[in-house]
């Protein structure tokens, strides 16, 4: 290690700041965030510096530098523009062995600023040593997008109740096995949720039922895994999908997001093909239900939005009914991602002012889709499990008025590296799909905007 890591309690102290630009506001601005007050010295200062001074009760002076200024501070930043200035500034302070940091110069400085995730009172320091602090950077935005804002309220919850749970315990691992429970189960969920009273709660009642008969309660995470190109997670779907003791998934959750789930979490799957339901709607409900009851927490991974033709509603009335905790994480919905990576905008203000979202997943080859509503000149028209009936669909539209050229799209594997779109019209395209061999999953796009891909079309141009 060439830095050692410490957290310094600066709260009261004096701290000088030699520079009066953006650079030395940036710093200026930590230092005041850990509770600083500030000296700033520089013959000129940017206005955000000027004010921050002032709401600091911080002392400016519009001055050069000279070392009269060292004088009873805790710490010190050369943030100049001017080399020797900034050589200077080291050389006394390190004389008088007060920190000192010159800005973007390890040799000149005794500590180095690390990058910052603030979820105060939790906080998290990134050094490369002053090797790379692009690099630093970088890692501390991949922390920043898993570690969710709340993390620094639930810190403080966990402070509230510690005197409680320690004298509630009186070993070690029974204290520590009841705040891993608390922090990765239903309090923390809470908590990240916003519903800080009733995470309360839920802590206090666990904290009384402790010792006695405890039975861990379980609770699902009802997840959309969106199209299938993992980078379309959300943080909270990859956050709860590396928690989740169980994973239940089916057929539409691509490999690459599998892949995102907890190594040693178990999987069950429930992969719905057409007509060939590996296990009933009813089945998953109980299974779901079952797994929860028996303490685990449980990830519900569906394709797409599990609120858009998932059945996520019939699962969670079951979870209701059976007083599980539940959270219902929205993905991107294959027409959104479809859409998006076939460059065809859903609405445009010259050929759609709507969007319709549809089932063509007929039941028993009837047809049962108020046709009349769906031939509308300024509506796209999004057909989900349509592939099997398409050439019946076209049909119908066709008799009921759409115009047989209307253009279509059939995309099949969206936003995967394999995806294929495949554009006609109503009247050619169920051919096209036949001969192109187009495969499950696949979307219909119907509308103006299909025209609109010739020259919007990005994700192949990407990809080749
Ligand atoms: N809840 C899902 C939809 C489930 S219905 C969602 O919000 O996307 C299943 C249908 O979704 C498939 O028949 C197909 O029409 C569509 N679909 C899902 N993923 C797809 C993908 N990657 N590419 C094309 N269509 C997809």
């Amino acid at each position: 290690m060439d830095f050692l890591p410490i957290f310094y309690d600066l709260k009261g102290q004096r701290c000088l700041v030699v520079g009066g630009g953006d650079v030395a506001l940036r710093k200026a601005d930590l230092l005041t965030r850990a509770g600083a007050c500030l000296r700033v010295v520089s013959p000129d200062l940017c206005d955000d510096l000027d004010e921050l001074i002032q709401n600091n009760g911080g002392e400016y002076h519009c001055s050069v530098y000279s070392p009269d200024y060292l004088s009873e501070v805790a710490l010190v930043i050369a943030a100049t523009d001017d080399f020797n200035v900034n050589v200077k500034v080291s050389e006394d302070a390190k004389q008088q062995n007060l920190p000192i940091n010159v800005v973007d110069n390890p040799d000149l400085s005794s500590f180095i600023f690390p990058a910052v995730i603030d979820r105060s009172p939790v906080v998290i320091a990134v050094s490369s040593g002053g090797q790379s602090p692009v690099l630093a950077r970088l890692l501390r935005g991949k922390l920043e997008s898993t570690i969710p804002a709340s993390y620094g309220r639930l810190a403080g919850l966990v402070g509230r109740f510690r005197d409680q749970v320690k004298a509630r315990f009186s070993t070690i691992n029974e204290r520590r096995g009841f705040w891993e429970f608390i922090l990765q189960g239903p309090v923390a969920e809470m908590m990240f949720a916003g519903k800080d009273e009733q995470a309360e709660e839920l802590l206090e009642a666990a904290l009384a039922a402790a010792g006695g008969e405890q039975k861990a309660v379980g609770e699902v995470y009802l997840v959309g895994g969106g199209p299938g190109d993992p980078d379309l997670l959300t943080f909270k779907a990859l956050r709860l999908m590396q928690q989740a003791d169980v994973v239940v998934y089916d057929r539409l959750v691509s490999a690459p997001v599998m892949d995102l789930c907890r190594r040693d979490a178990d999987r069950v799957y429930v992969g719905k093909a057409r007509k060939n339901h590996a296990l009933p709607q009813e089945e998953i409900n109980k299974l779901l239900v079952k797994l929860a009851k028996e303490g685990k927490r449980v990830l519900r991974l569906k394709g797409g939005d599990p609120f858009i033709f998932g059945r996520g509603g019939e699962e969670i009335d079951q979870l209701m009914a059976q007083g599980i905790p539940f959270q219902v994480v929205p993905g991107i919905t294959s027409a959104s991602g479809c859409a998006a990576y076939a460059g065809i905008p859903l609405t445009h203000r010259d050929f759609a002012q709507s969007v319709r979202f549809v089932t063509g997943h007929l039941k028993d080859d009837s047809c049962d889709l108020p046709w009349q509503e769906l031939v509308h000149e300024h509506q796209t028209l999004v057909i989900y499990m349509g592939l099997v009936s398409l050439a019946q669909i076209c049909e119908r539209l066709i008799e009921n008025g759409m115009a047989a050229d209307m253009p279509i799209a059939l995309v099949e594997k969206g936003t995967q590296p394999d995806q294929r779109v495949i554009t006609g019209t109503l009247r050619s395209i169920a051919t096209l799909a036949e001969q192109a061999e187009v495969k499950p999953p696949a979307l219909i796009i119907v509308g103006k905007v299909v025209t609109l891909r010739e020259k919007l079309d990005w994700f192949s141009k990407v990809q080749s």
